[in-house]
């Protein structure tokens, strides 16, 4: 069976097809990194969150937000009710950690921005 996807990786969005019938083998990808991506957004998807969140005290009102790494995907939307209940008060440095192990993922929410 061939599943047909686009690569996400870079702007050139190549359609990518994986076969999961040959051990998730990779065609129209133009690099490796679309043979990784493409075998892994099959067997273990994985995304990167940003967003925002509150800030008290700041020169705006809501201060960017991320994961420090990427996390299961179909945790996104549980990962998202946790961090649109986030509020800091100025100041705050990037890197600053303000969930840690966010559900229980090892990954760590953290400030985007100094503000
Ligand atoms: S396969 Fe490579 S060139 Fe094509 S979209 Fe993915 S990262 Fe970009």
């Amino acid at each position: 069976m061939i599943k047909e996807l686009i690569c996400i990786v870079c702007p050139r969005g190549c359609h990518l097809e994986v076969d999961l019938d040959n051990n998730y083998a990779v065609k129209g990808n133009e690099c490796k990194r679309g043979a990784d991506y493409g075998f892994k957004e099959l067997t273990n998807p994985t995304r990167v969150i940003t967003s925002t969140i509150k800030i008290s005290g700041g020169i705006h009102k809501r201060v960017p937000v991320k994961t420090d790494g990427a996390i299961p995907k179909d945790l996104n939307f549980k990962c998202m009710e946790v961090i649109n209940k986030l509020e800091v008060t100025s100041p705050v440095k990037v890197g600053q950690i303000v969930v840690s192990n966010i559900l229980d993922t090892g990954i760590n929410v953290v400030i985007s921005r100094d503000m």
